[in-house]
């Protein structure tokens, strides 16, 4: 059973830079992501969101914040399996952080029948790269914020502007892989 692993900030919402959405209405979905999580639904068998959230370490923002903006998140894009959510601070080099790979192990644990080799990590950040490969994924690049592709493509797969495009590639083969 192949899964899509999916990040969250820059991938189906806008990023706030320097920042956290920290309540739903700071919560901006980006355009196309209903429709790519659409196609998605049908060539993968699970989805999940993997998405490190240090807000909440920091005191920024509760846990019961975190669920009403997935809350609205998911009334935007439709059902996904889990999402998965670090509260740690990047400093505490947390097992469950990405590029750390516990939230991939754990989705593993919770479904067992997916298979990670055969499964595939977007995100818009070298953090969800390294996870991704280090848990042994195909790796998908999208945005433009990030310069992993530029200073190590060997980590990078496939590189699509949006999950709109990596979605309406997937018939494809993900051949389209470049973008200027
Ligand atoms: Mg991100």
């Amino acid at each position: 059973m192949s899964a899509l692993f999916l990040d969250r900030d820059g991938v189906l919402n806008v990023l706030r830079p320097n920042d956290y959405v920290k309540s739903p209405d700071e919560l901006v979905m980006l355009p196309g992501v209903k429709e790519a999580l659409d196609i998605c639904r049908r060539r993968f068998s699970h989805l999940f969101i993997v998405t490190n959230q240090q807000g909440i370490g920091k005191g920024l923002m509760t846990e019961a914040d975190l669920e009403a903006i997935h809350r609205k998140l998911l009334e935007a894009v439709g059902p996904v399996d889990r999402i998965y959510h670090c509260p740690d601070l990047e400093r505490s080099h947390s097992f469950r952080r990405k590029p750390n790979i516990g939230m991939a192990l754990q989705a593993r644990r919770d479904y067992p029948d997916i298979r990670l080799k055969d499964s595939v990590m977007v995100g818009d950040s070298k953090t969800d790269i390294l996870f991704g490969r280090r848990a042994g994924m195909t790796t998908v690049l999208v945005g433009c914020n990030s310069t992993v592709a530029t200073d190590a493509p060997h980590l990078v797969d496939y590189r699509f502007p949006t999950l709109l495009d990596f979605a309406q590639n997937l018939p494809k083969g993900l051949q389209n892989t470049n973008f200027a």
